[in-house]
């Protein structure tokens, strides 16, 4: 394909994602030196479509950006006021007291809250200082000029299915920086490529990761307790799978009903989202979502390998924020806090360099606070609770995790050392013939919904004319290798069905990708055994159109 010119714009610091991380970045800069000029690129439709959280926010990200976000009207007003943590059996639950769980799982003091609505408020701040931000702008390449990160490329539209210029083509931009944030979030492909480039995770863990799935229901205002927040493990997973679940209650009468898989389960006849759909049926579910409405749908993959598995985040001209690194204190489920106090911390170190008159080099004073300030504080003392849920499983996993999440609060030592994650999730799927396929019940259409009808509620949407963003590295893998050996498992891990093998009467299989359907979840790319599946972005502004997730 002939060389695409493009024009180019010239900013001191380009930010891919307008997501916690990035935003942060671009408030922080703006703060240090008025003059700056900073863009944020954002793929959603706008600022906050492409967000799904959980979301119980730590406050201590935004106090350190923008100390007065109460007075400046920040969306966060719902206080925890209840804190329950459940043992689920199929027919009932065992409440853990709180003063058995280490203080550091306390959510006193943190806010139920809509990360979207807390970015599409950034944004704004964002703006008022001067920053420029693109929604709609996906970018689908780096630029490099030699061996250093140079810019990205954003803003390209209008490709034909087979990759050619379409009518109306729009090359899109280079937009170049002294320095280029990455702020795509968990496996951002961008960011997956800078790794690989620059051998970043050489001598660190495996990345893990979760899937975590999420429905946002009106429900029946009896039942509603604005600021509980209520965790569970153990049914319907039991040994098949690590996760558990949240409901937290925010307010107007809303709940977050959210489902995490952690992506290392060996079976592969595993269903995800059939395992949350089951979860909703528990009593204790049921119950609270009966009579009352879902109103939105989404899935997101979580970073869960934590401290062993941060990658080093700096490169020439290149950083990464957020939960590119992996920032996510696991115990907790919490990532928000640790991606501003990254976007921060970047900012910081970008404005240092640029003061003395660098650029385009490694931020490694950044590099070097993510060890040693506030996030590594957090992520150090829960690095082996992972490591223990998935070697000795429920159990015996939550027993020796809070006893090391004690250790580590009372005496600041951890029991067992730093152990170590094993396989990657891809790796960690068994072969198909080894396990039991599980049976699943049918959806009532009230309280569960099959996988189609649900998508509808993430509003994705993805212009069918151009190539599929999903993109295979070997086009028979899945049907050649996959399906023999792991009885294909993207047609289950998907939240959004968007793989099917197609058996017509006498014909192959086929592997059929249903791009629109995407809301951009990355567990395919993440998951797949073969890791055949490469996420790229589709054009800007396709994907989820999340509300208030
Ligand atoms: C189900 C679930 C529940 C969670 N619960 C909690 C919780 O209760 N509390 C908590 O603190 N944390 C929670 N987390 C973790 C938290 O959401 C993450 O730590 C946080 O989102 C990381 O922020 P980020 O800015 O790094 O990335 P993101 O929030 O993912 O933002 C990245 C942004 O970049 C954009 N983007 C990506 N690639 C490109 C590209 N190439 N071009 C342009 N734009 C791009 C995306 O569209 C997105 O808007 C949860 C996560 C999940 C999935
Ligand atoms: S295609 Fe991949 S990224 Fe898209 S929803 Fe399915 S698993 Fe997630």
């Amino acid at each position: 394909m002939a060389e695409i010119e493009r024009e180019s714009m010239e900013y001191d610091v380009v930010i891919v994602g307008a997501g916690p991380a990035g935003l942060s970045a671009a408030i922080r800069l703006k703060q240090l030196d008025p003059e700056m000029s900073v863009v944020v690129l954002e793929k959603g439709s706008e600022v906050g479509a492409h967000i799904l959280s959980g979301a119980v926010l730590d406050p201590a990200g935004l106090d350190a950006l923008i100390p007065d976000w109460r007075q400046k009207g920040a969306p966060v007003t719902v206080p925890v006021r209840e804190d329950k943590f459940y043992m689920v059996g199929p027919a009932g639950q065992l409440g853990i007291p709180n003063w058995m769980m280490p203080p550091l799982m306390n959510n006193h003091g943190n806010y139920i809250v809509s990360m979207g609505n807390v970015c599409r408020w950034m944004a704004e701040q964002a703006e008022e200082l001067g920053v420029e931000i693109g929604p709609g702008m996906a970018c689908s390449e780096i630029v490099y000029d030699g061996d250093t990160v140079k810019g990205v490329v954003a803003g390209e539209f209008g490709r034909n299915a087979d990759g050619t210029p379409g009518d109306g083509y729009e090359p899109g931009m280079e937009l170049h920086g002294k320095y280029v944030f990455l702020g795509e979030g968990v496996r951002g492909s961008l960011t997956k490529e800078v790794m690989e480039k620059f051998s970043l995770s050489d001598g660190r863990d495996p990345q893990k990761f979760g899937l975590g799935m999420k429905e946002i229901w009106e429900i029946d205002p009896e039942k509603h307790h604005e600021g509980r927040v209520v965790h569970t493990m153990g049914w319907p997973l039991n040994g098949n799978a690590g996760g558990g679940s949240f409901i937290y209650h925010l307010d107007n009468n809303q709940v977050y009903v959210g489902f995490v898989v952690h992506l290392n389960y060996q079976n592969p006849h595993l269903y995800p989202y059939m395992e949350f759909r089951r979860f909703k049926h528990h009593p204790m579910v049921a119950e609270l979502l009966k009579g009352g409405n879902r109103i939105a749908y989404g899935a997101r993959a979580i970073s869960e390998g934590g401290w062993q598995s941060m990658p080093k985040a700096v490169a020439p001209g290149v950083a990464i924020l957020g939960c590119g690194v992996g920032l996510v204190n696991v115990p907790r489920i919490k990532g928000n806090h640790n991606a501003m106090l990254s976007g921060k911390a970047a900012a910081e170190a970008a404005y240092a360099a640029l003061q003395d008159g660098r650029s385009s080099d490694e931020l490694s004073a950044y590099d070097a606070e993510l060890r040693d300030g506030p996030i590594a504080q957090d992520l150090r003392k829960v690095r082996n609770v992972k490591p223990l849920w998935s070697k000795y499983g429920l159990l015996g996993g939550l027993a020796l995790g809070g006893a090391d999440m004690w250790a580590a609060n009372i005496a600041g030592v951890n029991l067992f050392g730093t152990m170590r994650h094993g396989k990657s999730d891809a790796q960690a799927t068994g072969k198909a013939s080894k396990f039991k396929p599980i049976e699943y019940p049918k959806p009532d259409g009230k309280l569960s919904f099959d996988r189609l009808t649900n998508v509808s509620f993430s509003m994705t949407n993805h212009e069918e004319s151009q190539p599929a963003h999903l993109q295979l590295k070997d086009t028979s893998v899945p049907i050649s290798v996959n399906l023999p050996t792991y009885a294909e498992p993207a047609q289950r891990y998907c939240p959004a069905g968007v793989y099917e093998v197609v058996e017509e009467d006498g014909a192959d299989p086929r592997f059929v990708i249903n791009f629109q359907n995407c809301v951009h979840c990355k567990t395919c790319d993440i998951k797949d055994p073969s890791q055949n599946i490469h996420w790229t972005v589709p054009q800007g502004g396709d994907g989820p159109n999340y509300p208030n997730m």
